[in-house]
């Protein structure tokens, strides 16, 4: 009983994490679209609302697996994070974040793509597509059954992946700046990256926004790798496009 009741404490401790860490990073990225694009958002008020109202509800859905292997972890000896970085080489450290990515990029490309198969999609996607064009609050706007997906991802591969805790933390760092900036209406990245030979391979918002242009296609996460391999690749996109003040 009082294993839950710590396991359930953790859960709750680590949805108030992921939902502060939401509104602060979301927020700066907002703040910042409002400094140098003064006026994207402008009419989009109400759709930012429902953006925040789901991404706090994935953020509940985030927090429970996380929260009980953070607390194995911690409690149990659960996973194969390690904090001694002489448990492994250190070449090892950037070939885990790498592994990590993938493998989350893999497993959000066929979700993602099976997804959205009409039936699944009215279910569990239609949700995030409602953002129309996404903002930096779209980060987490999913509904509970597409947020259940994403959230099983990196609590399920602590226990199959060595990583140092901070390798980790860098890992959830990129997650958190990729799944915001891929929906911010503009380009972060400088257009030599976008445009050059690691944008091929890279997917930033340039990518991503073709994807909630065209409905279909790009479904890859941080690798056009799945894209370019299956076809379903669309190239970039830009920030004018088809599903710019599409009103249906
Ligand atoms: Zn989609
Ligand atoms: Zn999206």
């Amino acid at each position: 009983m009082t294993l839950a009741i710590a396991a359930i404490g953790s859960a709750l401790a680590m949805t108030l994490i992921v939902g502060v860490r939401y509104l602060a990073t979301s927020g700066f990225f907002a703040w910042l679209t409002g400094q140098v694009r003064p006026g994207l958002y402008a009419k989009l008020g109400p759709q930012m609302k429902r953006e925040v109202y789901w991404s706090l509800l994935s953020a509940g859905i985030y927090g429970v697996p996380a929260g009980i292997v953070a607390w194995g972890w911690q409690n149990r000896g659960w996973t194969q994070i390690y904090t001694d970085f002489g448990d492994y080489p250190l070449w090892y450290l950037p070939l885990s974040v790498f592994l990590f990515l993938a493998a989350h990029d893999t497993w959000f490309y066929w979700t993602h793509r099976w997804m959205h198969w009409p039936r699944l999609f009215r279910v569990a996607h239609a949700v995030h597509h409602e953002s129309r064009p996404p903002t930096a609050w779209a980060a987490m706007s999913f509904h509970p059954w597409e947020a259940v997906t994403g959230a099983v991802v990196i609590p399920a591969l602590v226990f199959v992946i060595p990583i140092h805790a901070g390798a980790l933390g860098f890992v959830l760092f990129v997650m958190t700046l990729m799944g915001i900036t891929n929906h911010m209406g503009w380009e972060l990245f400088p257009r030599s990256l976008v445009n050059g030979p690691l944008g091929r391979w890279l997917i930033t918002a340039t990518h991503h926004q073709k994807h909630h242009d065209a409905y279909k296609g790009n479904y890859g996460l941080y690798f056009r790798f799945w894209d370019r391999f299956c076809g379903t690749d669309l190239g970039l996109g830009d920030f004018g496009g088809a599903g710019r003040g599409k009103s249906s």
